[in-house]
């Protein structure tokens, strides 16, 4: 017999009850220290005071009027947006899929309205990820997401993570658009030099497509910079945005420049719940924390450490672990072992990891995890290791 939650998911014998910052409490009181973060969801921890404040507080004036109205908290956030990151415009989903849908739209109405409307094609790349939605899946297109769900949106073409000479032959006349994350979350926490993103900036630049970059994982915070791209020293046409911008808020946004946003005119897009009082009070309270430049520098010194710490874990246990990989608070193990047996070994140690593609394990803790919780993290990564090696 079917359950009664659609088995879409085979999940892990845990069930939480309550958070408190790093960690996840079960109903018999065991506590796990959450290096997951919902999947780089719970920016700051479970249960913030001050997005509690905010959440409750809106929950106490109003939760829903309508985009057919003005409200308040999105005009606020949308500004805010505007002014730390690239982006003249701001549309809000409740989700990173949402955010594709509108990026892959927005991209195709541009060329539409420049008279170009043969430019539909967008570029992506494997190990990709950007939701599960019929774009979505078709914007990926691996096997596994896209296999008994035809026909699929046509209208991407795939090519190999970081394989610039296939790209300047991939695009035509019928390219619109580049569409990449900056660092790859499930396909294994790779991350795209920033040499590479600022040549891909240069090639939709020489072309005159569009970069659209998915930052729904690797953004908000999550590198050490507001936004992942910040490092490499571009800034794309579109970029989508989910996870840590609601702290655990169901929130995306699609944020893009003027030029690129060109064709969505009244009555082009819509959603109901998108840009709701609610997301966006929560919104501007994880923005408030998160954009302030000693947050970020703090993220980028407890990167250094955890890293650190990591790389000595790695030479301790080489039969467990192959390499570090990614960057900031969006880290990942190669595993030699099983990377879902070394998740199950975390859980025995009451720690929280992610598996990931290509045999990684993702850490991707609360952005504002102590030193003491890191060194934690270490230990049980440390006996969790040491359970999986053969004596
Ligand atoms: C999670 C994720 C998405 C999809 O976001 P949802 O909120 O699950 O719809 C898209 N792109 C990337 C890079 C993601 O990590």
């Amino acid at each position: 017999m079917i359950p009664a939650i659609l088995p879409t998911y085979s999940r892990a014998p845990l069930s939480f009850v309550r958070g408190e910052g790093s960690w996840l409490i079960e109903a018999d009181g065991r506590r796990f220290l959450d290096l997951g973060a919902g999947i780089a969801v719970n920016a700051l921890g479970h249960a913030h005071p001050a997005l509690v404040k905010a959440l409750t507080e809106q929950a106490g004036q109003l939760w829903h009027t309508s985009n057919l109205y003005k409200i308040p908290q999105q005009q606020a956030l949308a500004e805010r947006l505007v002014e730390l990151s690239f982006a003249d415009t701001v549309f809000f989903t409740n989700s990173g899929t949402e955010a594709c849908e509108l990026a892959v739209k927005m991209a195709r109405k541009y060329f539409h309205d420049q008279g170009q409307p043969e430019r539909v094609e967008i570029i992506t790349f494997s190990g990709a990820f950007h939701g599960r939605s019929s774009a979505g899946i078709a914007a990926a297109g691996s096997d596994k997401m896209t296999k008994g769900f035809g026909p699929l949106l046509p209208g991407f073409k795939h090519l190999d993570f970081a394989d610039h000479e296939a790209l300047t032959v991939a695009i035509t006349e019928t390219t619109a658009a580049i569409l990449l994350e900056p660092v790859q979350g499930e396909g294994g926490i790779r991350a795209l030099p920033d040499s590479c993103l600022k040549g891909l900036r240069d090639l939709c630049d020489e072309h005159g497509i569009l970069l659209i970059l998915d930052e729904v994982q690797c953004g908000v915070g999550r590198t050490g910079k507001l936004f992942a791209h910040e490092w490499a020293g571009i800034a794309p046409d579109i970029m989508m945005v989910a996870k840590g911008i609601g702290g655990g808020f169901p929130l995306g946004a699609v944020l893009a420049n003027e030029k690129a946003a060109s064709g969505m005119t009244a009555g082009t897009h819509g959603s109901t719940y998108g840009g709701n009082p609610l997301g966006c009070a929560v919104g501007c309270a994880v923005l408030d924390i998160i954009a302030a430049p000693a947050f970020l520098a703090e993220i980028n010194r407890k990167a250094g450490l955890l890293r650190q710490k990591l790389e000595g874990l790695v030479s301790a246990h080489p039969e467990v672990f192959e390499e570090v990989r990614g960057a900031g608070l969006m880290l990942g193990l190669k595993c030699r072992a099983a990377n879902s047996d070394v998740v199950a070994a975390g859980y025995a140690h009451e720690l929280i990891t992610v598996p990931a593609a290509d045999n990684v394990i993702r850490l991707l803790p609360p952005l504002n995890i102590t030193d003491d919780e890191i060194a934690q993290a270490i230990a049980r990564l440390e006996s969790a290791a040491a359970s999986l090696t053969p004596s």
